[in-house]
């Protein structure tokens, strides 16, 4: 079977230019990075932004298995399938984490005949936004220890620092370090750690930022942590964001490349999908939305998660309003939530199936609740049986829904013009009439318990000893008008990772409450939410290397 890379590889891909083109954009308005990826510049940014928008569409999952179900596989199936019916479609997606590649995840470009390419490049350095991220993070992290060396006219309270330093890798020995070790020379000594780059509060920043003096002026509200009077440090209190800004100023530009299909995929930004809200840039979504017809968007994980975030994070900060949401199922997650093990996932098996709509029912039921239209799409895999389609679609029919099967990854665009087709019936049918969860006025906790209520259909949500007091004190502080971004696990509407299906009556308990005070959203954690991956007992990058021609091999 050829590999996704091989298929990558064989791409007729078009310069860089002629893709601009189809966007409106002349030679000036983009900043080539060699021949196949350029930057779109912040002015042609600021002036296509007075266009008319397109319709925006949001392609979300049931809850997963750990391979992923075809989100970013869809996504790109989807804008194919839209330009080849016709309409001038976009494909906005995240940038990838460096970790996961040498780890065990496969790319983040799509896969099968539905890919973004220069596949290589996107998967690793690409335009070098994480490095500028990762350097705009480290330089806070820095002028924090240097503003106490020198005599910390802040008072930071050096135990209250929350602050940490990020690298785009996979590297565990990193979670909890001591920094200022060997002597006065060195600072103070204190415990800090590692985040992964994807995880920092600038990745949020940048993908939510709407220009760049919007981008510093969260850069200056970041709270670093605290004064020996318990009062919140910022960023602009140590006169860093200016800096940071300097440093991020190329990588806020949207970054423009192609589909094997020769469209046009602005790839720009990769936030965290559980501490963070897990969807491409604010600048992005709106620069393809004023040069496109249509604009198909992936939100990360399920979409109690993703599709919640999409919606209450990133469409409310930028006043965003979706026109219709696809749901990806698959046969072999559907399996699993009618309670599968892994091994056996590949078997016939359309009584688990059936047992595992009700997961697909749970999620066509929330995302309903927003008011917008839903088709649901169903994966094609080379050993899915009629049998337990059958079973999908007619679960569908009797919830007064659509199912199509795609096969965008076997067959490329033409494999996804069904779905096409059904996805512009519903955008142009007028039906959306989008409305976020929760008003802003809701009070913190009121948010929380809304969203653990109506989404994972939880009875009972517990704070954890100093929570509520905390998001009283954001409360008196100025932050009661924030979204809530919860972070827990995406295998299930529980905060147990073995309760597939469709579980109901749970308890979801509130850990800690976390301020992105510059990102604009508060974070409540449920459960236990890794910020620095570890590798495996045998990571990718083992067989990773170039060959004869200097090609990479190994990867994907
Ligand atoms: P997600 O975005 O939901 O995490 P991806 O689209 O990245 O999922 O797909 C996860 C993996 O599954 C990729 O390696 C992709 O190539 C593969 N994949 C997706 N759809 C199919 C399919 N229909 N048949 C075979 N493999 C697929
Ligand atoms: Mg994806």
């Amino acid at each position: 079977m050829i590999t996704d890379i091989e298929i990558a590889r064989q791409a007729k891909k078009r310069p860089i230019s002629e893709i601009a083109e189809r966007l409106g954009l002349g030679a000036h308005d983009v900043l080539p990075y060699g021949h196949d990826k350029a930057k779109i510049s912040h002015d042609a940014v600021a002036r296509v932004a007075a266009q008319p928008a397109g319709r925006l569409i949001l392609v979300t999952a049931i809850s997963p298995t750990p391979a992923g179900e075809g989100k970013t596989t869809t996504t790109v199936g989807l804008g194919d399938g839209l330009n080849r019916i016709g309409k001038r479609a976009t494909i906005c997606i995240r940038e990838a984490s460096l970790g996961p590649n040498f780890g065990m995840k496969g790319g983040a470009a799509g896969g099968g005949r539905a890919q973004i390419v220069p596949m290589e490049d996107m998967n690793l350095h690409f335009t070098g936004d994480f490095h500028a991220i990762t350097s705009a993070h480290n330089l806070l992290a820095a002028m924090i220890d240097n503003h106490m060396y020198w005599g910390n006219r802040l008072r930071i309270d050096s135990r209250r620092i929350t602050w940490r330093r990020v690298m785009d890798m996979n590297d565990r020995a990193l979670r909890d370090v001591a920094i200022g070790l060997g002597g006065v020379a060195n600072g103070f000594t204190r415990q800090t750690g590692f985040d992964i780059t994807v995880a920092s509060e600038v990745m949020a920043i940048l993908c939510l930022a709407q220009d760049l003096d919007d981008l510093e002026q969260r850069l200056g509200r970041i709270v670093i942590g605290y004064d020996l009077d318990r009062r919140p440090v910022t960023a602009a209190d140590l006169d860093a964001h200016g800096a940071m800004t300097v440093l991020l100023k190329d990588a806020l530009q949207p970054n423009l490349v192609q589909t094997l299909e020769n469209n046009p995929a602005l790839v720009h930004g990769g936030p965290f999908a559980n501490i963070a809200h897990g969807c491409n840039s604010v600048m992005a979504t709106r620069t393809a939305l004023a040069t496109s017809d249509y604009v198909v968007t992936e939100a990360g994980f399920g979409a109690d998660l993703g599709a919640e975030k999409f919606f209450d994070i990133k469409c409310r900060l930028a006043g965003l309003s979706p026109a219709a949401v696809v749901l990806v199922a698959t046969i072999r997650a559907l399996k699993m939530n009618g309670g599968v093990a892994k091994a056996d996932l590949a078997q016939e098996d359309p009584g688990a199936v059936t047992r595992g709509c009700a997961n697909l029912g749970r999620h066509i039921e929330n995302l309903r609740s927003f008011n917008l239209p839903v088709v649901v799409a169903l994966n094609h895999f080379d050993g899915d049986r009629d049998s337990e389609l059958s079973v999908v679609s007619d679960f569908c029919a009797k919830h007064g829904i659509k199912m199509v099967v795609a096969r965008h990854w076997a067959q490329g665009g033409e494999g996804a013009a069904d779905l096409a087709r059904e996805v512009v019936s519903l955008a142009e049918g007028g039906a959306a009439r989008f409305a976020p969860l929760y008003p802003d006025s809701a009070p913190l906790w009121e948010k929380i318990e809304t969203i653990c209520g109506r989404i994972y259909r939880a009875a009972r949500v517990e704070a954890a000893p100093g929570v509520l007091a905390q998001l009283q004190a954001w409360e008196a502080a100025g932050h009661g008008h924030m979204p809530v971004c919860i972070a827990k696990t995406q295998y299930s509407f529980s905060t147990d990772p073995t309760r597939f299906g469709a579980p109901d009556g749970h308890i979801v308990p509130v850990r800690e409450v976390r301020l992105n005070a510059g990102a604009g959203f508060i974070v409540a954690i449920c459960g236990e939410i890794m910020t620095m991956p570890g590798l495996p007992r045998s990571p990718a990058a083992e067989q990773i290397g170039l060959d004869h021609h200097g090609q990479v091999k190994g990867l994907f």
